[in-house]
């Protein structure tokens, strides 16, 4: 007998939702994280209403801790050259660290196991298991499941394993968080930020997609992308973008934030076999502007649904998964292009055509 029904790797918010539904359902569940939790995870904390609704529906009410000042975001702005578009939702504004710790406890009070500092560091199929390899410490161990999730994020070691002759290209996101002060003028001119919005910068003068900044709990929060040898040079100019144009004067760097971002797309991995299946990042599944949490979880619940089905009707894991997965995907792939559209043409032209915008947008950002 397998010593689980179902291992998930990696305790983000999409191995953590998993960890709850499977837990509910009966199944006996461990999720192993590789990091020491509460961690901190490189990521603007925000949280757009289908996201919420998901949450609230599955998991509670958010608490009040988690939450940030401000407690909302109106918006979005993307500022170019010559202009500023501006999109209106309000967006709830959390600490990564402190809701992936809270739906981690959420997971374990629904009956599941999680050990932490526990790192998945090998796996193989068999014909009614399988075999995953765990580094804790010194310490090697193997363990047996009938399923695999791999929840292990975007440079996901379990997509790795599926897909092993897919060449990935990855480029590093550094984000800054700076006690200090910038001009907070107020809006729509290029020499103000508004502390209730988010600011995108598409400019190629220092990112490959966008640099960002965001004010959180008093934390002025900058970001950008780039290749990892150019992300020092990228940053630095940007801050002197920001002191120029915006009055920016960091005077303690608290800390840094870092991770890599593969070039992989959905459509071209594999995303399961028989007893494994890619939820979350690991599956790359995200929305305009790489709002990514809420496409977790869903792609967490479809996960679930997939393996009961699987274990109580005897239906193909990957073959279920993909018929779930494809009631979800189109739209979220759509607004993922508009994204990019946006900062695409942000970056040539300096601006949008706000009115092309509004007839493609519809409902797909939010
Ligand atoms: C800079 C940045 C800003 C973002 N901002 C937003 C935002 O504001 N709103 C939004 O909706 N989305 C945002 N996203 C996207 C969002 O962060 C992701 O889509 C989301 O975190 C995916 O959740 P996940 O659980 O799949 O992966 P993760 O949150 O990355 O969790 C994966 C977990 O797996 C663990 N792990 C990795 N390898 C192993 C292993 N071998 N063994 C065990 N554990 C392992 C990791 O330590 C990690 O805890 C942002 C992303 C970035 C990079």
């Amino acid at each position: 007998m397998s010593d689980f029904d179902v291992v998930i790797a990696g305790s983000g918010v999409a191995g953590s939702m998993t960890g709850l539904l499977c837990a509910e359902y009966g199944f006996k569940t461990l999720i192993i994280e590789k990091r020491k939790i509460p961690r901190h995870k490189p990521c603007n904390g925000m949280l757009w209403p289908s996201a919420v609704e998901i949450i609230e529906k599955y998991i509670g009410k958010l608490p009040e801790e988690i939450i940030c000042t401000p407690q909302k975001y109106d918006g979005l702005k993307v500022v170019g050259k010559t202009g500023i578009l501006e999109i209106s939702s309000g967006v709830i504004n959390v600490w990564r660290k402190n809701l992936d710790y809270w739906m981690g406890r959420k997971s374990i009070e629904a009956g599941a196991e999680l050990i932490d500092s526990a790192n998945l560091v090998g796996m193989g199929e068999k014909d009614k298991e399988i075999i995953i390899e765990v580094k804790k410490g010194n310490k090697k161990e193997k363990i047996s499941a009938k399923f695999l999730i791999g929840a292990d994020g975007d440079t996901s070691s379990v997509r790795r394993y599926l897909n092993p002759h897919l060449e990935e290209k990855l480029r590093f996101v550094l984000m800054r968080h700076y006690e200090g002060e910038i001009c907070l003028k107020g809006d729509d001119d290029f020499c103000g930020v508004n502390m209730n919005y988010f600011y995108f910068f598409p400019n190629p003068a220092f990112s490959l997609r966008y640099g960002f900044l965001q004010i959180k709990d008093g934390y002025i929060i900058i970001g950008t992308n780039h290749t990892d040898r150019s992300i020092i040079e990228a940053i630095s100019n940007f801050e002197r973008f920001l002191k120029k144009h915006y009055s920016f004067k960091p005077q303690k760097l608290m800390f840094s934030l870092g991770c890599y971002r593969t070039s992989l797309s959905f459509k071209e991995i594999k995303i399961g076999s028989k007893r494994i299946v890619l939820i979350g990042d690991a599956v790359l599944l995200r929305n305009a502007f790489n709002e990514g949490i809420g496409p977790s979880l869903l792609t967490a619940i479809c996960a679930v649904k997939a393996i009961e089905e699987s274990v109580n009707r005897e239906l193909p894991l990957v073959e279920t998964y993909r018929t779930y997965l494809d009631m979800i995907s189109g739209k979220i792939l759509k607004s993922k292009e508009m994204g990019e559209k946006i900062i695409s043409e942000m970056r040539i032209s300096g601006k949008f055509d706000a009115e092309q915008f509004g007839k493609m947008a519809g409902s797909l950002l939010w």
